[in-house]
């Protein structure tokens, strides 16, 4: 079937990538425009969960009191650097003010429903494509070294259950049998077997290749600088190369998205979320589960080739300096939960920027001022997990005119 659109997505991480991918099935021809390379923002280096049990939003009652108390202590992973600037003062308070019952009642629905799409969504493409990147769906085992925190988890996981994503509790001595890597002195573990994991620059870069043999177009080291508008309606995309035209436009620049919101009219309220991961071969023993270490926030994540520490959240706008500092604590962290938890030799050291928004909800929407500019971002620590489910909303949306899940509690008109 031959189709006459042709759509210019701004942005190939993974999000642009997935527009592309449903797209492309539809026979649309695609171009991608990218400032750097393919795959080199945030969704590089992440710790390659498929974390579809993450219905909770992070902005959940007490989140703030909560890491108040574990700054204090100095046991927070979040850092916030003391700041002037206005847009990340008015977005912190935002996300304070989410921290309620009714958020989370109206948050952990639309969540499930896009992660639940996403994970058939994934199982799909998964079994019509040969795409290699280390897939394997193992669960993650969360790990508290803290007997009360074990024991109150249970709470959590009720409310997981309601939506069928419950996890098992093992008592030490079962997780130890499962995962000989884990540490003797752990308290216990909750293992949630509706996660799976994958390396995220294998899939990057396996599924870019699979898309160029379908014929999609990429242009990188172009950076976008604005968008061409007659009469309200995008007609060409303006790059340091030079302008590309089209019918219909995708912005799909992760946690950049707010740089055109001034030319576009919209309020993109998304701030860069830094996080920080460590990339080396497995150790020798190396655990064969993915791990949460539930009082750190960090996440070990063994791979065929290769194993990878990450985590923390630093608001510090968009530097890419490697804080060694935090990479210390990372691996200081994991010590504490896994025996054999560091690899030599260190392969990466790296850090990237989630696309946060302030109600932890993607923005997945159609512009209101112009109908055929569709943005696709802010999917903050979920991005890689909730990528089928947006690519193939927007390209429905374009190609359809509706969705098939509700978008409403994604859409641009909340702010
Ligand atoms: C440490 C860490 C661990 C994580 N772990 C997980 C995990 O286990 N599971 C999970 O689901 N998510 C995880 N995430 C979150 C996930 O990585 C992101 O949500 C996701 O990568 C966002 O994808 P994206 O395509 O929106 O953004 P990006 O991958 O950042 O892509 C946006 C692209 O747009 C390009 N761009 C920006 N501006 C322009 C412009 N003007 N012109 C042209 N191109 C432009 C950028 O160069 C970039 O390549 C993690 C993140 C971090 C930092």
């Amino acid at each position: 079937m031959e189709s006459n659109k042709d759509v210019i997505i701004v942005g190939g991480g993974i999000i642009g990538l997935a527009c592309a991918h449903y797209l492309i099935e539809k026979n649309v021809s695609v171009r991608i425009i990218e400032q750097e390379l393919i795959g080199s923002g945030a969704s590089h280096g992440n710790c390659g969960l498929l974390y579809f049990p993450d219905v909770i939003p992070l902005c959940e009652p007490g989140a703030v009191r909560h890491e108040i108390i574990k700054t204090i202590t100095g046991k927070s992973s979040l850092y916030i650097k003391p700041t002037l600037d206005l847009k990340l003062i008015r977005w912190l308070v935002k996300f304070a003010a989410h921290c309620t019952q009714s958020h989370l009642d109206t948050a952990s629905k639309a969540k499930n429903d896009i992660l639940r799409y996403s994970m058939t969504l994934f199982d799909r493409l998964f079994t019509e494509h040969a795409i290699e990147c280390d897939f394997e769906k193992k669960g993650v085992l969360h790990l508290f070294k803290d007997k009360k925190k074990f024991e109150a988890y249970e709470s959590t996981n009720t409310f997981l259950q309601n939506f069928g994503f419950g996890a098992k509790a093992l008592e030490q001595d079962d997780a130890r049998k499962l995962e000989p890597a884990i540490h003797e002195d752990i308290a216990g573990a909750w293992h949630n077997q509706s996660i799976w994991h994958l390396r995220p620059e294998m899939l990057v870069d396996a599924w870019k290749k699979l898309l160029i043999k379908k014929g999609l177009i990429i242009e990188e080291k172009c950076k976008m600088t604005g968008f061409g508008i007659t009469q309200g309606k995008i007609k060409s995309v303006k790059t340091v190369k030079g302008q590309y035209k089209a019918d219909t436009f995708i912005l799909a620049t992760g946690a950049w998205a707010p740089e055109t919101e001034k030319q576009l009219n919209l309020s993109i309220p998304v701030q860069p979320g830094k996080g920080y991961s460590i990339t080396m071969e497995r150790p020798d023993q190396s655990c064969e589960i993915p791990c949460y270490f539930y009082e750190k926030n960090i996440v070990a994540t063994p791979w065929k080739t290769g194993y990878r520490l990450g985590g923390t959240m630093e608001f510090s706008g968009f530097s890419d300096t490697l804080n060694k500092k935090r990479l210390a604590r990372i691996i200081s962290g994991a010590k504490q939960y896994l025996n054999p938890s560091i690899g030599h030799p260190v392969i990466e050291e790296w850090t990237g920027l989630r696309p946060m928004t302030y109600d932890d909800l993607p923005i997945i929407d159609r512009s209101a001022f112009h109908d055929n500019l569709f943005i696709a971002t802010g999917h903050g620590m979920l991005g890689l997990t909730l990528a089928t489910g947006t690519g193939k909303s927007v390209c429905d949306m374009i190609c359809n005119g509706k969705a098939q899940i509700d978008l409403t509690p994604f859409s641009l008109d909340r702010f």
